[in-house]
């Protein structure tokens, strides 16, 4: 049986080496030039921490081994699934029997005026991060749109380069979907501290000014971020145009049942394109649970693809932060530990006598006790007393 991998991100590279292991025959095509590799892993590229061949995940040795067939720069322009063609961009044709889409997500451009100016960067691919660092340097003004964690990781990673960093949100805090505005708050005094961050929160970006470069981000209240690099790191769109045109049925993004079957026979779709049960995921570990249950699909075994609430933290060296589940959720109950001198903080929600939701800040940890909370439903009432102290004191009780 031959197999066609659309998209050789952390999900389509995943699933192409775990089909190829059984036997089955792998073409795996990618739009990016370089070789798969850890796309969570590109903020310390851009900060001189790493180069590029330590984000490698599969090397041409490793594909060889597998007998995967990689086409990099190759970008499926249309699919028929019926007939079990795909023709590339450059006009050739690939034939398959099965058809995994792992086209991934976009990071989404600000309309602004002025988007289009050299100068003007998103944070989603190799390329990107290859291209900012050849423009940046030291003592270079930066405006980072969004302050959410790429925006931050963006952040931090450019003013290790010696840029001056303007983080603009349009929140009154940073991280605001992972945490409360206490742990936010925190969180930017730090990086301010620590990383020279400067916050505009909560502000609006109206217009980039330039002309041949960027001088300046302007907000909507008229004030002006002078500047010659801005970076959009304002979320991401499914990349479903291709799954779409092909008949495919999509909402938010390419929809797919518990087994990642999509509505049309013989095509399946995983990590960031794919939307299970109306959840669109935006995070590596579910895009990577769920290229596992599309290869057990395709070996013909019955998997099934369970989603678990994935817990975030910020990749900043020195910044310990970490949060899971609900945050602030109207009708739940929360109790708060907080230390500010030593800057520990620690919120929990709970509803029902269950936990749903965390947040750490300034000692993480205790993390993986939470998250087992969260992921086990325990009814937590008798030790609600202790249970913001972490699995310590449990034990202690
Ligand atoms: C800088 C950065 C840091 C991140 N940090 C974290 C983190 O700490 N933790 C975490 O869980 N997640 C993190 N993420 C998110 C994580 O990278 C994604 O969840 C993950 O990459 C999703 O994998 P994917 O394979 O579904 O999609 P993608 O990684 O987007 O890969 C899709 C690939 O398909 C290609 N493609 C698209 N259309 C076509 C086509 N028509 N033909 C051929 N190829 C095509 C694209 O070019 C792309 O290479 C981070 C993301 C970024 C950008």
């Amino acid at each position: 049986m031959r197999v066609l991998v659309i998209g050789a991100g952390p999900a389509g590279a995943r699933c192409a080496e775990r089909v190829a292991e059984a036997g089955l025959m792998v073409t795996l095509c990618g739009t990016e030039p370089a070789l798969p590799y850890d796309r969570i892993a590109l903020g310390r590229v851009l900060s001189g921490e790493a180069e590029v061949p330590a984000l490698i995940s599969h090397d041409i040795a490793r594909l060889r081994a597998l007998g995967i067939a990689y086409r990099p720069s190759t970008r499926i322009a249309t699919l028929d699934a019926a007939t079990g063609h795909a023709v590339t961009a450059r006009g050739d044709t690939i034939d398959f029997d099965r058809a995994v889409f792992a086209t991934g997500s976009e990071a989404v451009r600000l309309p602004l005026p002025g988007a289009g100016l050299p100068g003007v960067f998103v944070y989603r691919s190799m390329a990107d991060v290859i291209a900012m660092r050849r423009a940046v340097s030291d003592g270079m003004r930066v405006a980072v749109i969004g302050g959410g964690l790429l925006g931050l990781e963006a952040a931090a990673a450019l003013s290790q380069r010696g840029a001056r960093v303007t983080v603009v949100h349009a929140v009154g805090w940073p991280m605001e979907r992972q945490l409360d505005p206490m742990a936010g708050a925190l969180l930017a005094r730090q990086l301010g501290a620590t990383r020279r961050l400067a916050f505009a929160m909560p502000a609006r970006s109206e217009a980039i000014e330039g002309d041949t470069h960027v001088r300046a981000l302007r907000l909507a209240d008229g004030a002006r971020i002078p500047c010659e690099m801005v970076v959009m790191a304002v979320g991401v769109r499914p990349a479903i145009a291709l799954a779409r045109d092909a008949g495919l049925a999509v909402a938010r993004g390419i929809v797919v049942d518990d087994a990642m079957r999509t509505s049309v026979p013989g095509v399946l779709a995983i990590g960031e394109c794919a939307e299970h049960r109306g959840v669109v995921c935006g995070l590596v570990a579910p895009a990577l649970a769920m290229a596992e249950t599309a290869a057990a699909t395709l070996r013909g075994e019955a998997a099934i693809y369970a989603p678990r609430a994935d817990p975030t933290a910020l990749k900043v060296s020195g910044i310990d932060v970490w949060s899971a589940g609900e945050i602030e959720p109207a009708d739940a109950e929360a109790i708060t530990l907080s230390d500010a001198a030593i800057g520990r903080y620690r919120r929990l929600w709970l509803r029902g006598g269950r936990l749903i939701g965390a947040v750490l800040y300034g000692d993480t940890a205790d993390a993986p006790f939470y998250l087992n909370l969260m992921a086990e439903g325990r009814d937590v009432t008798s030790m609600r007393a202790l249970l913001p102290f972490g699995p310590a004191f449990q034990d202690a009780a």
